[in-house]
């Protein structure tokens, strides 16, 4: 990796986005601190730049297609394509409740086909390398199939969303459609949701799953051309998401997403981290 190595990271302005920009530049790289409000992502990379570090800011809304597609353009435009791609925007309206899901079509909206619509639009323009281009989704253990305390309901959906011939795109688009289709209905509470944090954790198990599938999907590039994807959880970090509760600084829950990204030569993929070593899904 080098000052010549380009990285984005989605939701830069704040939280946990911001200390994995402010870690991945102070290793040399040149980071695009990619925030949905242009102003803000000024600031902070102005911030960072009197810091010293390589840094610059442009608009970006995940779950805008028109600034996805015009991010895009300009990055092929200034640099040519990316060799990194955090995918760290994310939201949750779940402060104060345990299991709400009177955002949920939103929170499906942002986490799960935001994060989708970026990584199919700049994979075109990911740079050939060496090391491979690397794409990392910030994700959580709330959207474990399995999680301890959190755990989906559904046996055969679990089974299929473990299984690799059975995952597929469509079977995670059929998930979350099922899902938002008995929000509105009423009927979700039946039918063995994540107990908590209910649309937050369906978002994040689509999250996985889609890491996984992408993984499977870009495993036939040529060498030279890889592309690996895995995803993490950060820990319960102090941000406004949080209502700045948690026990980790956001400078703390940055520290397993760098090293990842960063890991030298061949690095795995379709895995999901935490606390620097590989978990479950
Ligand atoms: P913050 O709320 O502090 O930051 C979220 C960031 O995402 C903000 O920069 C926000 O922009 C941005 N964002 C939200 N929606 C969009 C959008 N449509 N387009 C572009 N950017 C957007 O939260 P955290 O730093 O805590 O969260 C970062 C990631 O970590 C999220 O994906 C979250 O789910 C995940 N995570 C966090 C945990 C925690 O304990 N904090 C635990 C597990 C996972 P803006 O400032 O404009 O709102």
């Amino acid at each position: 990796w080098s000052s010549e190595t380009v990285a984005v990271v989605t939701g830069a302005n704040r939280g946990i986005g911001f200390e994995i920009a402010r870690q991945l530049a102070s290793y040399g790289l040149h980071v695009i601190m990619a925030s949905r409000d242009a102003e803000r992502g000024r600031h902070v990379a102005e911030m960072l730049h009197n810091e010293g570090l390589n840094v610059i800011s442009h608009q970006l809304d995940i779950s805008d297609q028109i600034s996805v597609e015009s991010f895009s353009k300009w990055v092929v435009l200034n640099y040519g394509g990316i060799d990194i791609l955090v995918n760290n925007a994310g939201i949750n309206f779940n402060l104060g409740s345990e299991n709400s899901i009177e955002f949920a079509e939103k929170v499906i909206e942002t986490n799960y086909v935001g994060t989708k619509r970026i990584i199919e639009t700049i994979i075109p323009v990911m740079k050939p390398s060496e090391n491979g281009a690397r794409i990392l989704n910030v994700s959580s253990r709330l959207g474990r199939v399995n999680g301890r305390r959190n755990r989906l309901g559904d046996a055969t959906l679990r089974e299929k969303l473990l299984t690799d011939d059975h995952l597929s795109e469509e079977l995670i688009d059929g998930m979350v459609a099922d899902f938002l289709k008995q929000v509105r209905d009423g009927t979700w509470k039946a039918n063995g949701w994540p107990q908590m944090f209910t649309d937050y954790s369906v978002s994040k198990l689509a999250v996985n799953a889609y890491t996984r599938f992408m993984s499977r999907l870009l495993s036939s590039r040529p060498e030279g051309h890889r592309i690996y994807i895995n995803c993490y959880c950060p820990g319960w970090v102090k941000t406004a998401m949080t209502g700045w509760e948690g026990n980790l600084s956001a400078e703390e829950g940055a520290d397993t997403g760098v090293w990842i990204v960063l890991l030298p030569n061949q690095s795995p993929t379709g895995k999901f981290f935490a606390e620097r070593r590989e978990i479950s899904f």
